[in-house]
């Protein structure tokens, strides 16, 4: 079985997102960029099926500019066996994403896609259900654990009420939780092995896609500022500080 994991290249997530000054995007010159974590999970997830025997190989697929080619460098470090790049310039919301990923897996037939559960550039959460629907193939998202048993994959969610576990028919999407892994780290022989492993450029436009109403940010601005906080010497005190402020 074949194993799609999907790799979008981010913020890094200890960057402190700065807004540009025409307010319609955010500063990215010069700012670390890395794997979204809920994909790292992913590619993680997708070499342990590997590792266990389940799957044959891991494909780790990323849609973006040729820059994205450091993230699926850094998937085929951890042992991803080949990777494909899908070049697109233009801005792309999940809908779009989705109708690209469902041209790759019309064209390499695998047995399971593993997506983040959101890339946490736009916290859109949303692509892994779009690309379910599109493929007509059962979703099972928000893993924190999952198995595969033959043609199935059994998948525990973390929901309201405590874990549930749901079992899929494969071909199936996964989207992965915090919880379901932790990646590992990369070494460095990995990381030149990596360079010799086969990447593929394709490009959007080659693709045959629909045409998608795309959604336009028409501003962006920063969270308001925290007010700083008081220190209170006593419980008396806080209570006395909670009542005129109107919160008891
Ligand atoms: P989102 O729906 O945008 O929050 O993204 C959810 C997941 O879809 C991400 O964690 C990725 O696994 C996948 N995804 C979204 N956009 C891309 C992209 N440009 N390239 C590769 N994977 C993507």
């Amino acid at each position: 079985m074949k194993i799609i994991a999907c790799v979008k290249r981010v913020i890094d997530y200890n960057v402190r997102v700065q807004i540009n000054r025409d307010g319609d995007g955010v500063v990215t010159d010069g700012v670390k960029m890395s794997m979204n974590p809920f994909d790292e999970i992913a590619v993680e997830e997708g070499l342990r099926l590997k590792e266990k025997g389940v799957a044959t190989e891991l494909i780790a697929v990323s849609i973006g500019g040729s820059e994205s080619q450091q993230q699926l460098r850094t998937a085929l470090a951890m042992g991803a066996d080949r990777a494909i790049l899908v070049e697109n310039d233009a801005p792309l919301i999940p809908l779009g994403a989705a109708h690209i990923l469902l041209r790759i897996i019309e064209k390499e037939q695998p047995g399971l896609v593993i997506l983040g559960k959101q890339a946490i550039d736009d916290d859109r959460n949303q692509t892994g259900q779009m690309l379910a629907a599109l493929w007509g193939r059962p979703q099972a998202t928000f893993a924190s654990a999952l198995e595969i048993n033959g043609e199935k994959a059994s998948v525990t969610r973390e929901i309201d009420a405590g874990m549930e576990t749901i079992e899929v028919d494969l071909p199936a999407v996964v989207t992965t939780d915090l919880r379901l892994n932790e990646p590992r780290f990369v070494k460095m022989p990995d990381i030149m092995k990596a360079k010799r492993k086969t990447l593929d450029v394709i490009a959007a436009a080659s693709l045959d896609l629909p045409s998608i109403p795309n959604v336009v940010t028409s501003n962006f601005s920063p969270p308001p500022t925290r007010e700083a906080g008081i220190k209170v010497e006593s419980v008396e005190q806080l209570v006395d500080v909670m009542k005129t402020r109107g919160l008891i």
